[in-house]
């Protein structure tokens, strides 16, 4: 029996190390989550308060269910901007990185930015959505030279 045992505790840590926790945190890293895993459907919105909030040419939100998302460390600290009469977004005051859009409401899910994740999401980035909105300057990245680093030329 005492084999029994180990051999489904030792499955029960496998089982554990499936569910892995993705990491996320702001640039200061006064804030601090963990998510279960994104939804399907991560998306590049290219609408214009996407593009102020973000500070680029396109925000990159992932849906996460509310039980699924985890404030580590600082959600206290989180502040809240209503952008329009259906959404808030959420951010960190000290260091200013953009965290979520989160729909007006208790159930919503969270729309989580893309760029706090510490690591690859569970699911590709898979839509374009306001593209009608997209700047004439935010150019595509394969007409356009990259470099692992910086710009040598
Ligand atoms: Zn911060
Ligand atoms: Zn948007």
């Amino acid at each position: 029996m005492r084999g029994l045992a180990v051999s489904l505790g030792s499955m029960h840590a496998m089982f554990k190390a499936s569910e892995a926790v993705m990491k996320g945190s702001c640039l200061c890293g006064s804030i601090q989550y963990d998510i279960k895993g994104f939804s399907p459907g991560i998306a590049n919105c290219h609408c214009s308060m996407c593009r102020k909030s973000s500070g680029s040419a396109y925000g990159v939100f992932g849906t996460v269910a509310l039980e699924d998302l985890t404030w580590v460390k600082g959600g206290e600290l989180i502040k809240e901007f209503t952008s329009s009469p259906e959404a808030k977004r959420g951010f960190c005051p000290n260091c200013g990185s953009s965290l979520y859009f989160k729909l007006l409401g208790d159930k919503t899910p969270y729309e989580i930015a893309l760029g706090t994740l510490d690591e690859e999401p569970n699911h590709p980035v898979d839509a374009n959505i306001f593209f009608a909105s997209k700047p004439g300057w935010s150019a595509s990245y394969d007409a356009l030279p990259s470099y692992d680093t910086v710009r040598t030329q």
